[in-house]
């Protein structure tokens, strides 16, 4: 199992608030506004050259995943 995290902006520094969940997915964004950018119109930030990772090689959430609270 790999545990590479990089922020959906190139930054290996991750922020735990910085993040959000997309399609299953654990996205981290390198500030607040990136976040709010993204929800705001996802397609539009994911076509954007702000937007590096791959979203294939981000791994969607599993059932023992503890990073969390998705639910509730
Ligand atoms: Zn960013």
């Amino acid at each position: 199992m790999t545990n590479e995290i990089k922020t959906a902006c190139g930054s290996d520094i991750v922020d735990e608030k910085k993040f959000i969940v997309y399609q299953n997915k654990i996205i981290y964004f390198c500030e607040e506004d990136c976040k709010i950018e993204f929800i705001d119109n996802p397609v539009k930030f994911l076509s954007s050259d702000h937007f590096l990772i791959n979203l294939d090689l981000i791994p969607t959430i599993g059932q023992n995943d503890e990073l969390l609270p998705i639910d509730n």
